[in-house]
């Protein structure tokens, strides 16, 4: 059987001597496909299967294998990621979480967002505020959002003092609090809502990047609260890619 399939590539392995293992993001959430003499065929598949490029992939499926990759059309290729060193570390740490996170039978929504974020990504100057902005999106099309709004112990709206629970996934009042929960400032809890509805749109996210500009330390607050969020509900442990992008932004 054979079919077409949109795909952000998301990385590639060696197998053999000749073929390629390639992992894909696609509208059905994640695959992997063989590129039958993908490290020799330099002109079959050109540089398609560079990270983060947007390809359309001609499958054969068999019932048994991974499908096999016939052939590659290049969509779009984010130029800027390769040569723009904040860029790079970013769309380093991006193919990472979402090698990591992506599973199969996800929403198309997330794939089309990806493919959208990549295309941002590419046209316009660095953004520190993508970082939180992404991993509260990604939470979201993953149906682990923190809860923002009310009390996940009682139930209660708080209007004024917030404490957070990483275990119980959000926002706790000040009589439900626990010894282990983190005290929330209220900046930081409207950061987080406006972020969870926020468009990829570039005014939004540049008015956004203005105030952490100004407000590092808000900043500083909100990232470490969504990663350490992510870290805990994702199971995951993001490496190298990381620590250079942090160092990045504190430089
Ligand atoms: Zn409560």
């Amino acid at each position: 059987m054979f079919l077409r399939k949109k795909a952000i590539v998301l990385g590639k392995e060696s197998i053999g001597e000749i073929d390629l293992l390639v992992e894909l993001l696609t509208e059905d959430g994640k695959l992997w496909g063989i590129a039958k003499g993908g490290q020799k065929s330099k002109k079959r598949f050109l540089n398609a299967f560079e990270d983060l490029n947007y390809i359309e992939v001609h499958l054969r499926k068999n019932t048994t294998a991974l499908p096999i990759i016939e052939k590659v059309d290049i969509l779009f290729i984010p130029e800027s990621l390769r040569y723009d060193l904040k860029k790079y570390f970013f769309s380093s740490y991006l193919t990472e979480l979402l090698s990591k996170v992506s599973f199969q039978d996800l929403p198309a929504d997330y794939f089309w967002f990806v493919v959208k974020l990549v295309r941002f990504f590419d046209q316009y100057e660095f953004l520190k505020v993508l970082k939180p902005f992404v991993e509260i999106k990604l939470l979201s099309f993953l149906g682990w959002t923190p809860e923002l709004k009310r009390c996940v112990r009682c139930g209660y709206l708080p209007k004024r003092v917030f404490y957070f629970s990483y275990v119980d996934g959000g926002i706790t009042c000040y009589k439900c609090r626990k010894e282990e929960d983190e005290f929330l400032e209220k900046n930081v809890v409207d950061i987080l809502r406006k972020l969870s509805k926020m468009p990829l749109d570039r005014n939004s996210l540049n008015e956004l990047e203005k105030y952490f500009n100004v407000e590092l330390k808000m900043f500083d607050r909100t990232k470490r609260l969504v990663e350490n969020f992510l870290k805990l509900h994702c199971d995951i442990e993001l490496s190298s890619a990381k620590h250079l992008f942090e160092e990045l932004n504190h430089g």
